[in-house]
């Protein structure tokens, strides 16, 4: 059956309750987009009207309505993978001098995102406008934006033990946890982690999303002084994780925040503790909100704090973790990839993580046609893909990151048509024995 290994049921839940109220404010966005337009922040309003589409997608379906929207384009019942995403600490600036007392710190963080959540989409509408005119300050910013993706960690557990509960042989979540969580639970984020993941819980995998803010090396993931880490659990028991691979996507952002573990430092090319680049391991970034370049800011964010070579030193010391690297660099890295632009690594970063590394995995999910060419996904096909040795394609698999592939246009049905074209008898393999491996194996 075909598998699906990475999409995402993202419902209403994730999204503050009053953007439910979003279809009247049509009006308000236009005329909010036109100041915004004048003062040279075109980015910002396709930013704004692409969140736009994307959140009216989200709030009409349930989980079990976007498995059925999906069973549409693709033809037949199939496996999803609907990844979870923690979003708990994204855009919550810690303060300077981390972390004497990290549970008064996590409590007046949870005021702060509670009382920003109640105040809704049309403050924030209101607030966007305003600070375009009035550059407020990067911490203001940062916590407007959560408006529009609220702290759902609960609500997402709930959506999808219900939508697994409801199709217990088609739908298989992977969980997520920020590890800077740690001292909210009583049995830690392990302790999470093995009260939801396994065989006969409602998770099978995890997902980590480590520009979020935090390091693919944090303690609690990496080295747990001593007491069991994630990564250690998830080797142990062959528990695949999932982790976003590409400079493209989605961070946090914060101008700086703390930083435990390792980062990835250009200058010398390779992943070092961050307190070794930024006194107190506090990472100071160059793209802050005020500039209103997003590729920019989320690609800064993506390349320290989830360098392939981050993920290296996890994999140095965890050599059986089950990892896939999603994306396979992202499309505008498979572009240089193709076009033998030298600026392109990531692709090749993750080949070699695969040659080195017997249990790491990439997908093809978000590949959408970057540079318009009538036949990307036969260029991909031959010109990535098929070189690869067996070993290696025995490890692609095929996902769609529904619904995020709708913020670059591209349709599920025309989607899944491309790779069947284009792969041919390989479909099969990504699509079906590779995720197999991947999701179900032990
Ligand atoms: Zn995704």
């Amino acid at each position: 059956m075909l598998i699906d290994a990475h999409c995402h049921f993202f419902t209403k839940n994730v999204l503050t309750q009053s953007l439910s109220k979003l279809e009247n404010h049509m009006e308000r966005l236009e005329r909010m987009s036109k100041p915004a337009a004048k003062v040279g922040s075109a980015e910002l309003v396709q930013l704004g009207t692409n969140t736009f589409e994307f959140v009216n997608k989200a709030i009409q379906l349930t989980p079990l309505e976007m498995y059925e929207e999906m069973k549409k384009s693709y033809g037949e019942p199939f496996i999803a993978v609907p990844l979870m995403l923690d979003l708990s600490y994204a855009f919550i600036a810690p303060q300077d001098k981390m972390i004497e007392n990290k549970k008064s710190l996590i409590r007046s963080m949870k005021n702060i995102a509670e009382k920003k959540r109640n105040e809704g989409v049309s403050d924030w509408m209101n607030n966007l406008s305003l600070s375009i005119e009035k550059k407020l300050d990067v911490y203001d910013r940062s916590v407007m934006l959560m408006d529009v993706f609220k702290n759902s960690y609960e609500e997402q557990i709930n959506d999808l033990t219900t939508v697994k509960k409801q199709y217990p042989e088609y739908i298989f979540p992977f969980f997520s946890i920020d590890p800077r969580r740690d001292d909210e639970f009583e049995e830690g984020v392990l302790g999470e982690i093995k009260k939801y993941i396994g065989k006969d819980k409602p998770f099978i995998g995890l997902k980590l999303y480590t520009s979020l803010g935090y390091s693919p090396t944090h303690p609690v993931l990496y080295d747990n002084a001593g007491k069991e880490s994630v990564y250690e659990y998830c080797e142990k028991h062959q528990i695949p994780i999932t982790v976003h691979a590409s400079l493209e996507g989605f961070s946090h952002m914060l101008d700086k925040n703390y930083v435990e573990g390792d980062v990835y430092y250009a200058s010398a090319g390779r992943a070092v503790p961050s307190e070794d680049v930024y006194e107190e391991g506090i990472v100071t970034y160059k793209n802050n909100i005020g500039r209103l370049d997003f590729a920019e800011l989320t690609a800064e964010r993506l390349l320290i704090l989830n360098h392939p070579f981050i993920w290296k030193k996890v994999l140095k010391k965890y050599p059986k973790l089950k990892i896939n690297m999603a994306h396979f660099g992202g499309s505008i890295q498979i572009s240089k990839f193709l076009n033998n632009n030298q600026t392109g690594f990531y692709s090749e970063y993750i080949i070699d993580l695969m040659s080195e590394f017997p249990n790491v995995y990439t997908d093809l999910s978000c590949l959408y046609n970057y540079e318009n060419k009538p036949d990307y996904m036969v260029e991909v096909y031959e010109k990535l893909y098929k070189p690869l040795p067996e070993h290696i394609k025995s490890r692609v698999l095929y996902g769609s990151d529904y619904f995020m592939i709708s913020l670059f246009n591209t349709d599920l049905k025309d989607y899944i048509e491309l790779f069947r074209e284009a792969f041919g008898e390989e479909f099969t393999r990504i699509s079906e024995s590779n995720p197999t491996k991947f999701i179900f194996d032990s």
